[in-house]
């Protein structure tokens, strides 16, 4: 699939910019990066809980060419994509301001921003772009400062995606992965001895810097970090408030047989309800912090506070209604989200898949966050023969679902799904995904 949208992107480059060869002035590179799918662990990000993501097999390809120079030289960069219309150009500097007409380039320009600040001599004025928010510690040494005073970086690309946009598996996060990934290859940074777990969990933080701040999207860390660090057949385990993260390999040895498959079905439905809620949900849970931190003052954050915590709040403080079932799922998710990791690594696909199904009712009746489609979605699944759990993944009012299912009943849970759905009178897509590699540079030879 990769080899595809690798063919696309460099067609796309020759096509907007001409033949690029190997005389050329500046090499190629090419990087690539998944988007993802969540198997468990919904809105629990932003109060600093778990998360169990795994990458897809869909990718975003970052094609083209890229070099250092120096600030007298000619600075202008090009972007263009395979979805959108325009090649759009402007300069990395610290005059760049994001665009109000070509938003897309967004999440490209600010990546390239915030890398050049990241990794110039320069910067250091400007580096509290980058202080760790948890620890209040300078992360900038994570990349050794590779632009001297008078130097910048230009780069003339082309990107080619197949992660559906806007459907909930991080079209975004896989663009600005692939395009990190891609400058890290021009500055030479992915050289380095040091580069390891350090430099892709700062460059998941950069990226997500990039999207919140120069894209105006409010997202956690957890796609810019699935997308970056993701390994070939293993969903990740991530503690949102430490940022450390633990492999979880599906079953208890490569040999097990009987592994399950995933199903992703995209609803085709995004109701805009979403935007204006996640906010609320947001003060929600700090609302129901201040409570439950009356309780027992430990709890900063509800990622802290236990089924316990929430049963003598109820009782001593009148912790009640929406504010108690907000807390409730932030609460039991988890919960369920370190359990799941334990039952996917022991192989035992039950008691997985039965997690799966209580998280979609929590989001469904404690959080709000489901919808009709997606509900008659999930409910389709879990009636089906073969499926051990399916849920909402995502945010929620829309996008996808995700299914635990046998291998064998994989493609029958397919056509069951179109079918009856469009019964509905909509239609959705599915595919079958395992959890895939991250990003990668991707050898041009
Ligand atoms: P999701 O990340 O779930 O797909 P988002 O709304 O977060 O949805 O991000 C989608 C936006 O990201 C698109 O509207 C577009 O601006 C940008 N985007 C993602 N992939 C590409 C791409 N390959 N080419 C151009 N823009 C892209
Ligand atoms: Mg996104």
């Amino acid at each position: 699939m990769l080899r595809e949208q690798i063919k696309q992107a460099k067609d796309l480059f020759r096509s907007s910019y001409g033949d690029r060869n190997a005389t050329s002035d500046s090499p190629l590179y090419c990087a690539s990066a998944p988007g993802r799918v969540n198997f468990i662990g919904e809105h629990t990000d932003y109060t600093g809980g778990f998360v169990l993501p795994l990458a897809i097999a869909h990718a975003t390809v970052c094609y083209g060419t890229g070099a250092v120079v120096s600030k007298s030289a000619p600075r202008r960069c090009r972007i263009v994509s395979t979805n959108a219309t325009d090649v759009v150009e402007f300069e990395v500097s610290n005059d760049l301001a994001p665009s109000t007409l070509n938003r897309w380039a967004n999440y490209v320009m600010g990546v390239g921003e915030y890398l050049r600040l990241r990794v110039s001599h320069a910067s250091t004025a400007r580096l509290n772009y980058f202080l760790d928010t948890q620890n209040r510690k300078p992360s900038a040494i994570q990349y050794l400062p590779s632009l001297g005073p008078d130097e910048t970086f230009v780069f003339e690309v082309a990107f080619s995606s197949n992660v559906p946009i806007g459907s909930g598996l991080s079209s975004s996060a896989s663009l600005e992965t692939a395009t990190a990934i891609f400058l890290e290859q021009v500055m030479k940074l992915n050289e380095s001895q040091m580069y390891g777990k350090e430099q892709k969990i700062n460059r998941a933080k950069l990226c997500q810097r990039a999207e919140n701040t120069f894209c105006g999207v409010p997202c956690g860390i957890m796609d810019q970090f699935i997308s970056g660090a993701a390994r070939g057949g293993k969903l990740l385990l991530i503690d949102c408030r430490s940022l450390d993260y633990k492999e979880i390999p599906l079953g208890s040895s490569d040999e097990q047989e009987d592994k399950p498959v995933l199903v992703v079905t995209d609803s085709k439905v995004k109701h805009c309800l979403g935007d204006s809620e996640y906010p609320v949900r947001v003060q929600q849970c700090k609302d129901a912090t201040a409570i439950l931190s009356k309780v027992n003052d430990c709890i900063k954050s509800l990622r802290d506070a236990t089924i316990v915590d929430i049963e003598a709040a109820k009782k001593k403080l009148g912790l009640e209604g929406t504010i108690l079932k907000r807390a409730l799922h932030v609460v039991s998710e988890n919960k369920r989200t370190v359990d799941a990791a334990a039952a996917l690594e022991s192989g035992d696909w039950k008691a997985a898949g039965k997690l799966m199904n209580e998280s979609h009712s929590s989001m469904k009746e404690d959080y709000e966050v489901s919808c009709k489609e997606i509900d008659t979605l999930v409910a389709l699944a879990q009636s089906f023969d073969g499926v051990y759990g399916s849920r909402m993944t995502g945010g929620g009012f829309g996008g996808c679902t995700v299914t635990l299912v046998k291998k064998e009943a994989a493609n029958g849970l397919i056509g069951y799904l179109k079918e009856e759905y469009k019964k509905t009178g909509q239609e959705c897509e599915c595919f079958v995904t395992s959890p895939s590699q991250g990003g990668v540079v991707v050898d041009l030879d």
